[in-house]
């Protein structure tokens, strides 16, 4: 089966032709400046072609990325009609979506009801989504919600102590983010440990960051909140902070409350307290320089994340695994050992060598470990896909 796996953003549209079966990747890329003017880089196997292409809307952008696809130089294959169905990432699913769904009236309105909770990015999501019906109208489509996997969580971790009219009137609640790389990591490590029924944390640590407690493959809790604000500080984001800082500073600098979210969201995190970066690799660079500020930027970022592990260990009362996942987390061996440090009274123990491991599936635990620790690089194109075989091929039966 080939699957098209499609992430629209506001003016860009990703794209990963592959079969779910295999996880192989026949073609991917991207199409940017939507809207400006439009630029197409697509990418089979190392050779790279990038072309201008008008694109005025998302529905230019994924007509290019077909015909690159049947192009008898650059594709790959040889009609539109071998693409089997088409899977999307859509950001908020709300209180709507507890698991992937195929793409029908229903759904889209659903889609559109979510617009509130995910002002930026439902409505690009929803422009991929009409596109590829306009020129593929016959080919079955699913959304893939990066919030649906969160939805087991029981009533004491996702609600908010705050006056209930305001999740009965406005939904107002924890959703968490990342789902789809959360979901993906719980299944493989279920592979990789052997067994179904064990209670894990999972630190998918990127751009953005957020962690999760999960028992038995459920999502038990998670780090990112009504939005992917909260939770440990991110490459540019602030992580959890107390909401009277807003106040504060909104007051004092005569700034709206928008522009302190985006002040929050953009130009806080490692940017904000190196004075740097966000990119945790040019963060090791200042510290191997002796930049003092890259170095309280990192211990920040992996003391946030240690308490997130140590909170959600005493949630599920104990922990059998601690997977490491997303650009840091698979890459930097100092981020996971200087984390794995402080959980050294729950019995984690790293092995340093094993450690130094990047990008790779591997056991960084020593043997007598208490808890296993896991480096499992995350596949969040594979996910969508394999979500949107399942239903499709339930959908034919
Ligand atoms: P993601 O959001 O998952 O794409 O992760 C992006 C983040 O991963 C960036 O902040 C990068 O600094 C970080 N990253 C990627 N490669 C490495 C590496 N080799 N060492 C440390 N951090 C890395």
């Amino acid at each position: 089966m080939n699957v098209l796996v499609i992430n629209a953003g506001s003016s860009s549209l990703k794209y990963q032709l592959m079969n779910p079966e295999t996880g192989d990747v026949s073609a991917k890329g991207l199409c940017e400046r939507i809207y400006i003017d439009g630029r197409l880089t697509h990418k089979v196997g190392d050779k790279k072609v990038v072309k201008d292409i008008p694109m005025p809307s998302h529905s230019e952008a994924i007509e290019a990325v077909l015909d690159i696809l049947v192009d008898p130089v650059d594709g790959v294959i040889k009609s539109v009609d071998e693409i089997d169905a088409v899977g999307h990432r859509v950001l908020h699913g709300g209180m709507k979506f507890s698991d992937s769904c195929i793409i029908d009236d229903k759904c889209i309105k659903a889609i559109e009801d979510c617009i509130p909770l995910g002002p930026l990015h439902n409505p690009a999501n929803l422009m991929g989504i009409r596109a590829c019906q306009a020129v593929m109208p016959n080919t079955p489509q699913v959304a893939v919600f990066d919030t649906a996997f969160h939805m087991t969580m029981p009533p004491k971790a996702y609600r908010y102590a705050i006056p209930t009219e305001y999740f009965k009137n406005d939904d107002i609640r924890r959703y968490g983010f990342h789902g789809t790389s959360h979901k993906y990591v719980a299944r493989r490590t279920a592979e990789l440990v052997g067994k179904k029924e064990f209670k894990m944390v999972n630190c998918h640590l990127g751009n953005g960051s957020s962690l999760s407690a999960i028992k038995d493959g459920k999502c038990m809790d998670t780090s990112m909140g009504l939005s992917p604000l909260a939770g440990v500080p991110m490459g540019t984001r602030s992580g959890d902070i107390d909401a009277c800082v807003v106040q504060f500073i909104c007051n004092k600098y005569n700034m709206s409350v928008d522009d302190c979210l985006t002040m929050l969201n953009k130009k806080s995190g490692m940017l904000a307290l190196s004075g740097v970066s966000s990119d945790f690799r040019d963060l090791s660079e200042g510290v191997d320089n002796g930049n003092e500020n890259c170095q309280l930027a990192l211990d920040k970022f992996c003391y946030e994340v240690a308490k997130y592990v140590g909170a959600y260990a005493a949630a599920l009362n104990g922990i059998d695994v601690l997977t490491f996942t997303a650009g840091v987390g698979e890459n930097d061996h100092v981020v996971r050992a200087s984390v794995c440090e402080y959980l050294g009274f729950m019995g984690v123990k790293l092995d340093p060598e094993k450690n130094k491991v990047r990008g790779k599936e591997m056991l960084i635990s020593t043997p007598d470990s208490k808890v296993q620790v896991w480096v499992v690089p995350t596949n969040e194109e594979l996910m969508i896909a394999q979500d949107t075989r399942d239903l499709v091929l339930a959908a034919r039966k």
